[in-house]
């Protein structure tokens, strides 16, 4: 288990830099918000604790405290500069301590990864005597992420796909400076909506609802993309529960959390009986997502039958996905 300890730089009564509408803490709860989802979401075995997760004033002493106590690994602050200038900078305390130089290999990799998602400029890789790094006792790194007073920095730092772009470089530094393990290729490639299938399965919104960028937003209920409108859809993809919706087959639409979606159709749901000895229930519509077994005569209710991988399989209104298959199951 590795934890990382992420500080978005400012809170409460501290703005933090401002500029062109923008106000420094706005920004970096937003970013480590964001890489904390990456993180929660695209890694096994990682805990990630913050040291505020709203606008809230908290002292620099009670962060490193926070950090400290809690034994973080690393500890990451976020910040966006000012005062005339334009790109990203990274700093690691400028005195001696212990594990120096390992701090500064994590930095570098981490520096280089962010500069390479973002495409910001580089101002380099330097050290200051700032308290985050200073008093922390785990390595750790601060970065300034471009300038809030810059008109051209601050035209990407208004985009949500970009602030995207700086929490992937962040958290793909992480990852290879703390040799973070991804979850399996298949749960990480569905997080983000550009992969898909051309599915025929369909999908019916019975109210309007919130849609999202990614499945970790819709899953956060948090960075709204749209409304999305009563009315019949695609799927275009499927997350945990979560599922992209879309008006044009095989292009990716909204992600929408589907507990949201209450089912106004009773009449569409019945009943099906176990007829094998032993069966499997799943935890979401994959067959490889195998929860715990039902026994022969169990009975539950249907909600949904959907087309996974070529196989029917059955929505419970429990929470949980069977077989539709009529070997298997079936219908009372
Ligand atoms: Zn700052």
């Amino acid at each position: 288990m590795v934890k990382i300890f992420i500080d978005p730089g400012h809170g409460g009564s501290d703005s933090g830099a401002t500029g062109f509408g923008l106000r420094e803490k706005d920004l970096t709860l937003n970013i480590a918000k964001r890489i904390e989802k990456i993180l929660l979401l695209e890694y096994d075995d990682v805990q990630v604790k913050m040291s505020r997760t709203g606008d809230q004033s908290v002292s620099l002493k009670a962060r490193t405290n926070t950090a400290n106590v809690w034994k973080a690994d690393f500890l990451l602050s976020i910040h966006i500069n000012a005062s005339g200038g334009t790109g990203f900078e990274s700093f690691i305390y400028i005195g001696n301590f212990p594990s120096r130089t390992a701090t500064n290999q994590k930095r570098n990799i981490l520096h280089n990864e962010v500069i390479k998602a973002t495409g910001f400029m580089d101002r380099g890789k330097k050290e200051a005597d700032f308290h985050m790094v200073r008093e922390s006792h785990m390595q750790s790194v601060l970065t300034e992420n471009g300038f809030i007073d810059n008109a051209h920095d601050v035209n990407q730092l208004s985009q949500s796909s970009f602030l995207d772009k700086i929490a992937r470089g962040h958290a793909n530094g992480l990852e290879k400076a703390l040799n973070l393990r991804k979850k399996s290729a298949e749960q990480v490639s569905v997080v983000s909506s550009s992969k898909g299938e051309m599915s025929n399965e369909r999908y019916k919104v019975n109210k309007t609802l919130d849609g999202y960028y990614t499945a970790a937003d819709a899953k956060a209920e948090v960075n709204k993309k749209t409304k999305v409108e009563k009315g019949d859809y695609f799927v275009f993809n499927r997350f945990e529960g979560m599922i992209n919706v879309t008006k044009v087959k095989g292009s990716p639409g909204s992600w929408i959390n589907s507990k949201n979606n209450t089912r106004t159709k009773p009449q569409n749901t019945f009943l099906i009986k176990v007829k094998a000895n032993e069966l499997w229930y799943y935890n979401k519509p994959d067959w490889n997502a195998r929860e715990g077994t039902v026994k022969i005569g169990d009975v539950f209710t249907v909600v949904d039958t959907l087309t996974v991988n070529g196989s029917k399989m059955y929505a419970l209104k429990s929470g949980t996905y069977i077989t539709a298959n009529p070997q298997n199951v079936e219908k009372l």
